[in-house]
């Protein structure tokens, strides 16, 4: 290793990873939430999550800060205790109103953003203190082929402060593997690294925990990321459970409209329904099982508004355009609709700032909900103009 201007050392240009295998296979373990709440006095933290993530199943828990997440994973690792319902590995309970099982008999690991490692250990000290367990021979050649997994087995003997923040989340990764957890629990496991290295990072953990089969809890804030990583993905807001599903069907048909503004960038029209239907500035659409006279909000992704010859659209001008690289985002003037919408489109097609146009929807991209319900569903979030 090099010495970089700060002191710290690098790998040499050109560097190549050690020799990697394979992670050793877990056996999986089913867990389930049943009613699970925790209040702290007056606050609640968890309320009422009722959840199953079938063994080996990547969960993404996702939603706004404060939603709960993390206390759902410190629950679930038994670091604190539920005020009510039960937490169940493979059907044993591990916490309910007559049972905890304290954090070391759970067979749950863990992995938080800041990595956690201890600065004083060598870097095979660090993965070996999750062993305990095992003989100290065992300990070793089993958290050897951890860091092996991870590239850094040439660097075992080395202490944390020589790596930088990605090699540092590889040695807490092979520290959550190596006792083989029947679950793992992640909090926010890249979110202290730049870009570029938290995309390289995510695919490679995602490639270790499949070879591991471990059953995966993974906090989020990032709707790609639960996307990319989750089999599946649990929406929380104010610690509840919004919704639960694969990531198609939470964008396709999220539960409710704070569920939609998670996945997509939306245009929301306000408009009043009259005989099964709205009428807008943007098309006519069916308004199934809303009442006449009820206030609906129709939402429009970005990219499902296509701008068309004006005699096949609705009259519109293009007011700003914005490059974003590979797409663009237009600002664009709609006839009869007090707001401009904004619209997304491939940087190579985008029309400049005062052309007329028309615009037409992709209807199958329309979703429509309640007024109250967007009451119910927390503050809007502005639309992005990034
Ligand atoms: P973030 O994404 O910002 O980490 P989160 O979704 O993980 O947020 P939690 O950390 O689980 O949210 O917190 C949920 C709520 O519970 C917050 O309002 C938080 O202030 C509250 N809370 C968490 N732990 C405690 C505690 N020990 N005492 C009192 N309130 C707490």
């Amino acid at each position: 290793m090099l010495p970089d201007k700060t002191g710290r050392e690098t790998f040499p240009q050109g560097f190549r990873w050690g020799p990697r295998g394979t992670a050793a296979a877990t056996i999986a373990a089913n867990l389930s939430f049943e009613n699970v709440g925790r209040h702290y006095g007056q606050r609640c933290a968890v309320d009422d999550v009722s959840l199953d993530i079938a063994p080996g199943e990547i969960m993404c828990l996702l939603g706004p800060s404060g939603c709960g997440k993390t206390t759902l994973l410190r629950l679930t690792a038994g670091v604190e205790r539920p005020t009510e319902g039960r937490i169940l590995i493979d059907d044993r309970v591990v916490a309910g109103p007559d049972k905890f099982v304290p954090p070391e008999q759970r067979g749950v690991g863990l992995m938080f953003q800041d990595f956690a490692l201890f600065p004083h250990l060598t870097l095979q000290e660090n993965v070996e203190f999750g062993l305990q367990v095992l003989s100290r021979s065992d300990a070793s050649r089993v958290a050897r082929a951890a860091l092996e997994r991870v590239g850094l087995a040439n660097y075992a003997d080395r202490y944390p402060h020589i790596l930088s923040g990605g090699e540092q989340q590889r040695v807490a990764l092979a520290r959550a593997i190596a006792p083989r957890p029947g679950v793992l629990l992640m909090d926010e496991p890249f979110s202290g690294l730049d870009t570029r290295l938290r995309e390289e990072m995510r695919e490679e953990t995602l490639t270790i925990l499949q070879e591991t089969r471990a059953t995966c809890m993974v906090v989020t804030h990032s709707s790609e990321e639960a996307m990319r990583m989750g089999n599946r993905i649990a929406l929380m807001r104010a610690g509840r459970l919004v919704q639960a599903g694969t990531a198609e069907e939470l964008y396709h048909a999220p539960a409710d409209i704070g569920a939609a503004r998670m996945f997509s960038d939306l245009n929301e029209i306000a408009c009043t329904v009259s005989k099964g239907q709205i009428d807008t500035p943007l098309g006519r659409y069916d308004a199934k099982g809303f009442a006449d006279g009820e206030t609906a909000i129709l939402c429009v992704r970005q990219r499902d508004i296509d701008l068309v010859d004006m005699s096949k659209g609705h009259n519109a001008r293009v007011l700003a355009t914005r490059f974003l690289g590979e797409s663009a985002l237009l600002e664009v003037g709609v006839a009869g609709l007090e707001d401009p919408i904004l619209v997304r489109m491939r940087e190579s097609i985008a029309v400049p700032p005062g052309t007329e146009v028309g615009v037409k929807v992709v209807r199958e991209g329309i979703l429509l909900f309640a007024q109250a319900d967007e009451e119910a569903s927390g503050p809007r979030v502005s639309q992005s103009r990034s």
